[in-house]
């Protein structure tokens, strides 16, 4: 028999792929089931308009099952299998995808399953397997073909047996290296693992072949290995669900399931998105803080997936830092992959979900701090700072998104309120929003400088952590009302009188304040009089850019 050749181009192709293109070996096993996937969804479309096809759901599966001894690892669907034609075309020339093929010839527009169309994934075996067998018996034919290839030197195609529609990939695995471990995708407990990481949501039952062991009847103590298929996918994605039929236990086991976390979550939300870009959303607020959240090592970002297909673990593009805190998934069949589906091709759609999911979370938090406030602080208690540093940084662009979410220790309501509380507390006479610095309230309680603006009945804000003057001053101003440190130089309280009353003080103790000065040197830059203190004989002052505390601050930082 004759061997047939790679077109020149292809095998060099084959190369690419099998060495370049995916990151992990392991995936082979999701291009393969999904192609198993896409074969049974063919016969699906072809029996919605096809009466003398009938689609018994029961007859439409995977099956996975490994030889350890033989080193074979065996894919069969009962799909709409490949006609010897098919087989040349779509396994013998790569990057000829049947499937988008056949999605173009039937007009199957967005909304529908089918997953392939790259036309490389098969060749992701070959990362593994350094033989594939193609058996394959096409619907509504009654011979059967098999395709053989070792990789780059061509393939082979003869007739073969077998009894029922449908294909089976029987990869002969290699041996293993120092660098690799190829016995794993021969270990059912490895490859459960691996089909649930990116096939759980597969719509047809993937059926895993088991080894276990009983007791032998009639035997005490007697025990023998039988095989039993497992199916492990959980088929329905719980986002595809109605909202209406799923519980909050539904959403916690889906949460403590995923790993998203050890605690439960806080807050779920249930997105189903559809006009300029469809996609649906799960998304968790924590109860607690990851242990790493503060470090360097996090990772923000959602799992992410293309129809039902775990694309990417960590897709860091679809949440804004200070929205960081939050978990999920995302799964959009609008995205364009690359040719690995390990990325996004375009960021376009992404940033409108990214768009979306932001306005999203900003809403259900501003719900939640309205809703349920007791709530809100606690989750304010453990990612508020995260929300502080997002003011922070980007110099002030997420204004819009977190003034409204941040929350700050009140001297008069001794608890935290939202700036909007406090706008709305303002006397007619108050210009400012004043705020102090400090390390803990009954600290700040006890500052020569919050005694002036107190006695004036006016609330202070009080910033106990290190981030909030920094992002207040990023901040402004809040409803066109701006911020002023009671530390700070002018309070817009002081009448004219009381101001020049300060500097002919000044003048009467002059040579007094200049003993000071040349006492503290350059610990101060200036002595005077103030009207500010009441009960204290004396209190620090910054008139500069900077507060005293926020100096403190920046003189710790490592440079
Ligand atoms: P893609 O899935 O992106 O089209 P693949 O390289 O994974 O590319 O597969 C190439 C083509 O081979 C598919 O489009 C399909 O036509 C065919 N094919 C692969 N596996 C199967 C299968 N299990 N049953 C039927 N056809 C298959
Ligand atoms: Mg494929």
């Amino acid at each position: 028999m004759a061997k047939k050749q790679f077109k020149a181009e292809s095998k060099r192709l084959l190369d690419l792929m099998i060495n370049s293109i995916y990151t992990h070996r392991e995936i082979f096993i999701r291009e393969l089931i999904s192609n198993s996937s896409d074969a049974i969804d063919k016969m699906y479309y072809k029996a919605l308009t096809d009466e003398s096809i009938r689609f018994d759901k029961e007859n439409y599966y995977i099956e996975i099952l490994a030889d350890k001894e033989k080193r074979v690892l065996t894919i069969k669907d009962t799909g709409i299998g490949m006609t010897r034609e098919e087989m040349e075309e779509n396994l013998g020339v790569i990057a000829k995808s049947g499937s988008l093929a056949f999605k173009k010839e039937n007009d199957l527009k967005d909304g529908y399953d089918i997953i392939g169309q790259f036309g490389v994934g098969f060749y992701s075996a070959f990362m593994v397997a350094e033989d594939v067998v193609v058996i394959s018996r096409a619907h509504g034919s009654d011979e059967a073909w098999k395709w053989e290839s070792k990789g780059a030197d061509g393939y082979t195609i003869e007739p073969a047996q077998k009894d029922s529609t449908g294909t089976e990939i029987i990869l002969t695995i290699k041996e293993n290296t120092e660098d690799e471990h190829y016995d794993d995708y021969l270990e059912a407990y490895r490859l459960r693992a691996l089909i649930k990481k990116y096939s759980d949501f597969i719509r047809y039952p993937i059926k895993l072949e088991m080894t276990r062991s009983r007791l032998k009847e009639g035997t005490e103590n007697d025990y023998e290995e039988y095989k039993e298929l497992e199916t492990v996918n959980s088929m329905v994605p719980i986002w595809r669900k109605n909202k209406n039929e799923l519980t909050e236990e539904d959403y916690e086991s889906f949460y403590s399931e995923k790993h998203y976390g050890f605690d439960k979550p806080l807050k779920y939300v249930h997105m189903n998105a559809s006009g300029q870009v469809s996609f649906n959303a799960i998304l968790y607020i924590p109860e607690s803080i990851p242990f790493d959240y503060y470090t360097r090592e996090f990772e923000k970002g959602l799992e992410l997936y293309s129809s039902g297909v775990l694309i990417m673990n960590k897709c860091g593009d679809l949440l804004p830092d200070h929205f960081s805190f939050v978990k999920g998934m995302v799964d959009s069949e609008d995205l364009s992959l690359n040719i690995s589906r390990e990325m996004l091709q375009h960021d376009r759609q992404l940033k409108l979900i990214a768009k979306n999911i932001k306005n999203k979370i900003k809403n259900e938090l501003l719900a939640m701090l309205k809703d349920d406030r007791e709530k809100y602080e606690t989750f304010f208690k453990a990612f508020g700072r995260q929300l502080k540093f997002g003011l922070y940084n980007d110099f002030g662009r997420n204004k819009e998104d977190l003034q409204d979410l941040v929350l700050f220790y009140s001297s008069t309501e001794r608890g935290m309120v939202t700036l909007a509380e406090y706008v709305g507390r303002m006397a007619d006479s108050q210009k400012y929003i004043y705020y102090a610095t400090g390390d803990a309230p009954e600290r700040i309680d006890r500052m020569p400088q919050t005694e002036l603006v107190a006695d004036k009945g006016y609330e202070i804000l009080y910033f106990t952590d290190d981030v909030d003057e920094f992002a207040i001053r990023m901040l402004m101003s809040y409803h066109d009302k701006e911020f002023r440190n009671v530390s700070g130089g002018d309070l817009g309280i002081e009448t004219e009188e009381e101001q020049s009353a300060d500097g002919s003080e000044t003048n009467t103790y002059s040579s007094l304040f200049d003993k000071m000065k040349s006492q503290l040197g350059d610990k101060v830059t200036k002595v005077r009089a103030s009207k500010r203190l009441k009960h204290h004989p004396v209190c620090l002052a910054s008139d500069g850019e900077l507060s005293i505390e926020m100096e403190k601050i920046l003189s710790a930082m490592p440079n």
